[in-house]
């Protein structure tokens, strides 16, 4: 099966290694000879949060569940969780801008939260997105303005988290609350951050009617930059330390829901610390193709074809791509399910005719991929184990079922999630099968695979079992197909903007 995706979402797949390119790239900038020394801020953001975090280990980074409460437009429950910080999140990785988290319902502001032992700035900005909720420590917010006027480290703040009178002195408004409006954002006045976007916005599909509109009465010397009929939705202020700040309007969890918005605040993020160090796509599309290697081909009447021969991949793959320069990622099934011997089994062994009839070469195909791989046209990425369940045992019984009864029913040809009885894959058990495809594949083609996808998206979803967090334990850097970025910082499912981002 091959999909095709948008290149700017492939791409983050690498984004641990984009993150370490441009935490080196500081230390490369150096003065013109006879010049003056540079004197660049660090590329790095400081998040400040509230309580947004619903993950108390500070690990895995979600969308927020449903309230479950009514809003009184309609007769069913559907207000959502407020999305400010996921969508935060989301776009900073997607972006490659390193960041550190502070949240403010676990940790008390302190200045060497910012400052290096030498006290010197440890941020170019600060991206402030603290709720009011009764939830948080008690706080001495004038490091901020410390921070901003004494250290000039930049200042970013979020729609209506500007509650404390010390966040709203620093961007030199004040603030009244927020109300619903549906009247257009638009451009006002000349300035880097808001150059030659499309005006008025344009909002992305299937955002909701009811958006909440910011008030704020600006102070002198406070420049509004985006307008809501009479309203400021972003403005900015410069101060005599070389601070820049901005604040940004609209509704909490849709204020990046405007393709404007979304790129006037990482023109923000680049203006409030000076410059910028980002990675251009040369190409629109990645491609991926799934299951190579995988045994679900041979049992699972309507998933049912030959693996490719080597002639097939040379002809049909390996040249074309060469020819177009192109690369194919293929999520490989490092382990094969051998019906007869009741187990599992390294794949790529065997050549043999299933119980359909068809001729099953495994041994032909591995030598085509293997070829495609020292030719650079294919990447390696993990599609799990053996794409099947790991209980093939227990009732109703996987092993020694006909083809046309249990074998038939495609939830035994899901690894990660117990899509056949309804029930999730212990921890433990995920995180074996997930260390030990690494390992495999690392064995059979030489390469470490960096992307992890679980079979037919088969997945558990409780913390503890959560397959996103537990592939980020097992050292993948990316979710495939669309579930977000691993590391060992953090996990982010539910991923968004995929072919939406602008980074400039
Ligand atoms: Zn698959």
């Amino acid at each position: 099966m091959i999909k095709m995706m948008k290149k700017r979402n492939s791409l983050l797949s690498k984004l641990s290694c984009l993150t370490l390119l441009m935490v080196f790239c500081q230390f490369y900038i150096v003065p013109v000879k006879g010049e003056a020394p540079v004197n660049l801020k660090p590329f790095r953001v400081a998040v400040i949060i509230g309580d947004q975090w619903n993950d108390p280990a500070g690990y895995l980074v979600d969308l927020p569940k449903h309230e479950g409460s009514y809003s009184g437009y309609d007769a069913t429950p559907e207000v959502n969780g407020e999305t400010d910080f996921h969508d935060l999140i989301v776009l900073l990785k997607s972006w490659c801008i390193p960041f550190d988290i502070i949240r403010l319902d676990q940790q008390l502001l302190d200045r060497y939260m910012f400052l290096d032992i030498n006290g010197r700035a440890k941020y170019g900005t600060i991206i402030w997105d603290v709720n009011k909720s009764e939830h948080l420590q008690p706080q001495d917010y004038s490091i901020i303005t410390e921070m901003v006027k004494n250290y000039g480290l930049g200042l970013i703040a979020l729609s209506d988290r500007i509650s404390q009178q010390e966040i709203q002195d620093i961007l030199g408004l004040k603030y009244r609350g927020s109300w619903e409006s549906n009247a257009s954002l638009e451009i006002k006045n000349s300035h880097f951050i808001n150059d030659k976007i499309s005006s008025p916005f344009v909002i992305d599909t299937g955002i909701p009617a009811h958006l909440q509109r910011q008030q704020a009465d600006l102070l002198e010397g406070t420049l509004p930059l985006v307008m809501q009929g009479p309203y400021a939705q972003v403005t900015a202020r410069e101060y005599p330390s070389g601070s820049h700040v901005v604040w940004f309007g609209s509704d909490h969890s849709y204020m990046f829901s405007f393709q404007g918005m979304r790129t006037i605040f990482r023109r923000a993020i680049t203006w409030t610390i000076g410059y910028a160090l980002f990675r251009t796509w040369e190409n629109d599309i990645i491609m991926i193709m799934d299951d190579p290697g995988g045994a679900a081909n041979n049992y699972l009447e309507h998933w049912h074809y030959p693996e490719l021969r080597e002639e097939t991949i040379e002809k049909f793959l390996i040249a074309p791509l060469l020819k177009h320069k192109a690369v194919l990622n293929i999520n490989f099934v490092p382990a094969f399910v051998n019906e007869g011997k009741r187990m599992l089994e390294p794949t790529w062994k065997n050549s043999f005719t299933d119980g359909f009839g068809t001729q099953q070469d495994y041994i032909s195909s591995k030598k085509g991929y293997d070829k495609g791989i020292k030719q650079g046209v294919f990447e390696v990425l993990c599609h799990g184990l053996t794409h099947m369940q790991p209980d093939l045992v227990s009732k109703p019984g996987w092993y020694g079922s006909p083809n046309d009864m249990e074998k038939s029913e495609v939830g035994w040809y899901r690894e990660f999630g117990d899509t056949r009885r309804k029930d999730e894959i212990p921890a433990a058990e995920q995180l074996w099968r997930m260390k030990t495809a690494i390992e495999w594949l690392t064995e059979q083609f030489g390469v470490v695979p960096l992307e992890f996808c679980p079979g037919g998206l088969g997945s558990s979803v409780s913390y503890f079992n959560n397959t996103a967090k537990i592939a980020g334990k097992a050292g993948f850097g990316w979710n495939g197909w669309e579930s977000g970025y691993l590391g060992k910082d953090m996990v982010i499912t539910g991923w968004k903007f995929l072919e939406l981002l602008n980074p400039l």
